[in-house]
This record gives structure tokens, C-alpha cells and sequence, in this order.
């Protein structure tokens, strides 16, 4: 498949009819993949005896096959998926200049730094924490068909020396089939959130965007989640931040804003009153309580109103893409340890042995 190639000039090069390549598509609507080629593709005919086209096949990736095949009625299209051998690879980086050409220099995709940053984007400032002399392990799934490796999976584990502090992280998928990153304790990555501003509590309206009334000309939405408990109920902050409202609020009535970061803003609106020293510019640890549940403002009977803002926009506190911290307990915790002490084990080994080579190197 070279420049300007398209299916009609490569069947003329394979010595194929123009018409045939009308027919070959015809009431076929997956076959319109074999007209958005890729330069350096490679498109194999398959001849009878007669010179007749029985199937073209394109392999577009190490992974994916796409074919054309002739049956009585024409061609079918045929797409096969090989599926790759899971590995677990092992990278060890120190930072001279930028996390990024350190994370090339060990043998790190753009995706598994960006993965990297992602996982201690809590604990560490990547563009202002940084320090020369910074080390990274990761322990990550490697994709491999017939020992080749042709792509890259989750990081399972890593660590992250930062300014002499260290950090772990281990990736986990509980019962449910949640995955997060959690410190080698089992305990969630710091400023995570938890999922439930206060305990006990049931909920009694969900996140909805709403939809514009047609008569009202009015967007009907709730952006929040209301969770139904006693007058008096404490509300705990869900993550490390920094308060920036605590006050009436319009229909939120006593109202605290908490900013937690650069991207992340939670709001808790209704209370009956705010917590000892809760006010504005104070902060605020996870867990701690910050006011009580009431029904101030526009509330019709005792709930807490909880937002979660993510870069400005309102996101469901309860959509499963927000980094929550659900606490790992009993059989689970168990389950975590047995299945994560391995993988720290394997990166202390690494790690081991890498310095050990680079000891007798220099
Ligand atoms: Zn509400």
C-alpha cells in the first residue's frame, strides 16, 4: 500500500477487474473499511485456480484482521481479533531533567507515564514537585503475540520517589469489579474521595442533568445527590481541601464549598449548622466532619445536598470515573493483600537487582 493507493488502483496492480471492486463492496457496510487504507498497509488477494478473487484481507494491526471473503452471495466481511498473552514487565527510571524522557529512557510508552502521573497526581505536583535525582518502579502488563510485544496494559504497581518521600501504589479490582490504586496497606491513595458524605444515609434523589421543558423553557435538573438523614446527621468533607464558602448560600441555604486541588470542587448545602471552625480559607481534612445535616434554603424536608464539581463542571458524585477512595475491609482486604503483596515483592526485586547491575557498571 503505498501513497495514493486506493482499493481500485491496487486491484488494477493485482491484475483485477475495475468493476470488480464495486461488487466487492456492494450492500456491505463494514467492507467500507477497505477504502480508508493506511499507507504501509499491506492488502493480500486471495486467487482461484482461474484468477477469480476469493477473499482480500488487511491485517490493520498486530491485534486485528479485517477480511473480505466470497460465498454465493457476494462477500462477507470478517473481522478476527487475536487476543494478546498477558506479561508483566518491569521499568525502573530516574529523573534528570522531565518525568517524560526519563519514563522513554526506561522503556515507557507516552500512555503508562501519563498513567504514572495520573495515579500520584494526589500526592505529587508532576510540574512543580519534581526534583533531579526522582526514581519511579512500575510493574506493568505487558501484550504480547507470539513473544513479540505489540502493546501495553494497566501499571500493576509502582513506586515513586519524590524529594526522598516515598510513595506506593498497587492497582486492585474488588468483588464488585471496581478497579483503583490503593498504598500497599490497603489503604486508598491519599485525596482520593470517599464515596458518601455521611454515614447511614439513604439516598433520595440521583444526579440528573435534566432536560430542557419544551412549556417551561426550563432545564428540570438536579445536579447533586440528596441523601436523607435526621437533623443533626454530621457531613463529612470527602476529601483533603481547602474551604473557600462556608455561609447562606441562596436555595442551598447554609452552605460549605470545599476546593480539593486544582480540578476538584465539592459542594454540601442544607445544613442546620456548620461545624466548630469551619470557615472560609480553613482546611479540611477526609473524613472530617463539617457541619450537620438540616433542611436551610430550598429544601423540602431534612437531606444533605452534596455536589462534586470536577474543572467547574457538574459530575454525578456517584458515577463510578471519579477517583474514590471506598475502603477496602474484611474478606476484601484479605483478598487485596493475597493478591498485591506479590506484586510489591516482584518490584522490590527488580529494583534490587537492577541496582545491584548498575553498581558494577560504574
Ligand atoms: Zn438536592
Amino acid at each position: 500500500m503505498g501513497k495514493g493507493d486506493t482499493l481500485s488502483t491496487l486491484f488494477a496492480k493485482a491484475g483485477l477487474p475495475a468493476a470488480l471492486v464495486h461488487d466487492v463492496l456492494a450492500n456491505n457496510k463494514d467492507a467500507k473499511q477497505f477504502t480508508r487504507l493506511d499507507v504501509g498497509h499491506t492488502v493480500e488477494f486471495l486467487l482461484s485456480a482461474k484468477g477469480e478473487l476469493q477473499a482480500l484481507r488487511i491485517k490493520q494491526s498486530d491485534l486485528e484482521t479485517i477480511s473480505l471473503s466470497k460465498n454465493g452471495k457476494g462477500y462477507v466481511f470478517k473481522r478476527d481479533l487475536t487476543k494478546p498473552e498477558m506479561h508483566t514487565a518491569y521499568a525502573h527510571g530516574r529523573i534528570d531533567s522531565s518525568l517524560f524522557t526519563a519514563g522513554k529512557e526506561a522503556g515507557l510508552s507516552h500512555d503508562l507515564i501519563m498513567a504514572l502521573a495520573n495515579i500520584f497526581g494526589y500526592d505529587i505536583d508532576f510540574a512543580l514537585d519534581l526534583r533531579e535525582g526522582d526514581q519511579f518502579d512500575v510493574v506493568y502488563e505487558q501484550q504480547k503475540v507470539n513473544g513479540r510485544q505489540v502493546g501495553t496494559g494497566a501499571i500493576l504497581a509502582a513506586r515513586f520517589v519524590n524529594r526522598g518521600k516515598e510513595y506506593t501504589a498497587v492497582r486492585y479490582t474488588n468483588k464488585t469489579g471496581n478497579t483503583a490504586y490503593y498504598r500497599a496497606d490497603g489503604t486508598s491513595m491519599r485525596k482520593a474521595f470517599i464515596r458518601t458524605p455521611v454515614d447511614f444515609a439513604r439516598i433520595s434523589s440521583r444526579f440528573s442533568m435534566g432536560r430542557l421543558h419544551p412549556i417551561l423553557n426550563k432545564i428540570r435538573a438536579h445536579k447533586g445527590v440528596d441523601y436523607a438523614a435526621p437533623i443533626g446527621t454530621p457531613i463529612k468533607a470527602t476529601g483533603d481541601g481547602k474551604v473557600i464558602e462556608a455561609g447562606r448560600k441562596g436555595g442551598y441555604g447554609n452552605a460549605v464549598v470545599i476546593q480539593h486541588g486544582s480540578t476538584y470542587t465539592t459542594v454540601y448545602g442544607h445544613m442546620s449548622r456548620f461545624a466548630n471552625g469551619i470557615r472560609n480559607g480553613v482546611a479540611v481534612k477526609q473524613g472530617q466532619i463539617i457541619g450537620f445535616v438540616g433542611m436551610t434554603g430550598l429544601a423540602t424536608g431534612p437531606h444533605l445536598h452534596y455536589e462534586f464539581h470536577v474543572n467547574g463542571e457538574y459530575v454525578d458524585p456517584l458515577s463510578a470515573k471519579l477517583p474514590m477512595a471506598d475502603p477496602l475491609a474484611g474478606a476484601d482486604r484479605k483478598r487485596f493483600m493475597a493478591q498485591t503483596q506479590p506484586l510489591i515483592a516482584r518490584m522490590d526485586q527488580e529494583k534490587t537487582s537492577v541496582l545491584a547491575m548498575n553498581k558494577q557498571q560504574h
